[in-house]
């Protein structure tokens, strides 16, 4: 057997079993006693609902994971990729032209098949535990949307990478990585005005308690204070919610319509201060270098892999390709991805304490971080539970209980 065949094949078994693994150990740790801290913010009831949202949850998730592995299986022994390779080629447009049909033919065939999972999950999973807002009308819309983003953006940025590495010889990975990381930048400049606006509406924060309340805390921790928005999250569902987005001039803070009606103005200026703590303490900057970083790396990687047939023998393939090496090398890089980005995790899970405590130590009222921590946890109906390994593989952020006795630890 290929080589490359069972180092892909174990890198996607382990990943499924690890999954599986995490999500029983988890669903086993669901607790029927609600942790004394939450005691007076949950009741019986809610608490009940939030266990029964964990489980759902996790069962749909094993459902959809199961179904994509064994159409990911079918496709690839089958000889589905060089079936679609000859097929892309037969219009004779050239290698990049053949990879955007090769590579989009996928995209557009993986939202199909994924669409019924995402229609499940917002009508019926959402609808059911009552945090649904989303219209079939804004379901359709944000569908196609995304698909305009992805052939107007997407489109032109892998035609980039395909000429790069078809054409730019020894040093293609170098100029792809020049090329990705201008790109990611600029995107993440022109995000908050340019894209995000086609999904959400942003208001500015009216004049009143709240902003007047934000803007003297944004003083006293001497924040530039550029915009502070309120975002219509309540178009799509019941959760609420806080970022951070764009940066330079591009800076926003942007507040669910949700969260805002949800809490106190004490309590949002704690949200706020949190966010404004992975702006001190420069998280953003950090996860940019970090991900740049990492892009070099994989172009660096693509570029040996892309000159092995025994890739490309792996998938059954006729020829070798630029594009089909993408696909496949993105495989093959899967289980590293998978390893940094635990690493990530893990550093981020970091973040989000340091900014806890900025958040916990610069506004007036501790307590205030702590209520709104517990109180987002209920809104959004978070497992209080989690088991630590599930919480290792898949929390970007630390448990609600953990943020908690970390604050009060630095109290
Ligand atoms: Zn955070």
């Amino acid at each position: 057997m290929n080589i490359f065949t069972i180092i892909i094949l174990a890198a996607i078994l382990i990943d499924f079993v690890l999954e599986i693994v995490s999500n029983r150990l988890n669903l086993k740790a669901l607790s029927k006693q609600l942790p004394d801290e939450f005691e007076g913010v949950y009741d019986e009831e809610t608490y009940a609902k939030s266990q029964e949202y964990t489980r759902v949850n996790t069962k749909f998730g094993f459902v959809t994971g199961t179904f994509n592995l064994i159409l990911l299986l079918v496709f690839w022994f089958a000889g589905g990729f060089n079936w679609l390779d000859q097929w892309a080629r037969s219009f004779e447009f050239g290698v990049i032209g053949t990879g955007l049909i090769f590579i989009g033919a996928l995209v557009i065939a993986k939202m199909v098949i994924s669409m019924p999972f995402s229609i499940y999950s917002t009508f019926v999973i959402e609808e059911r535990f009552g945090f649904n807002k989303t219209t079939v009308k804004t379901f359709i819309s944000d569908r196609l949307k995304g698909i305009l983003l992805s052939v107007f953006i997407g489109g032109p940025l892998l035609a980039g990478i395909i000429a790069f590495f078809a054409y730019g010889g020894t040093w293609a990975w170098l100029y792809a990585w020049i090329a990705v990381t201008a790109f990611s930048l600029l995107m993440q400049y022109i995000a908050p005005t340019w894209i995000m606006p086609l999904f959400n509406k942003f208001e500015p924060l009216e004049d009143g308690e709240l902003r007047q309340a934000i803007e003297n805390y944004a003083d006293r921790v001497d924040f530039p204070l550029q915009g502070i928005y309120v975002i219509d999250g309540s178009k799509r569902s019941a959760k609420s919610n806080a970022f951070f987005t764009g940066f330079g001039k591009n800076k926003r803070i942007a507040l669910y319509d949700t969260l805002i009606e949800n809490h106190t103005t004490e309590e949002l200026v704690a949200v706020l201060a949190h966010e404004i703590g992975h702006y001190k303490k420069k998280h953003i900057v950090k996860n940019m270098a970090i991900s740049i970083l990492q892009t070099g790396i994989m172009f660096g990687l693509l570029s040996v892999f892309l000159q092995v047939p025994a890739l490309f023998d792996a998938f059954y393939m006729d020829q070798m390709s630029v594009y089909a090496g993408l696909l496949f090398f993105g495989l093959l890089y899967s289980p590293v991805e998978t390893l940094i980005g635990l690493g990530m995790q893990v550093l981020s899970r970091k973040h989000e304490y340091e900014a806890d405590e900025f958040a916990a130590k610069t506004i007036s009222e501790k307590e205030e971080m702590v209520n709104v921590l517990k109180k987002l946890s209920k809104d959004n109906l978070s497992n209080l539970t989690p088991h630590p390994f599930y919480v290792f593989l898949n929390y970007s952020h630390p448990p609600a209980l953990s943020r908690i006795e970390a604050i009060r630890r630095v109290l």
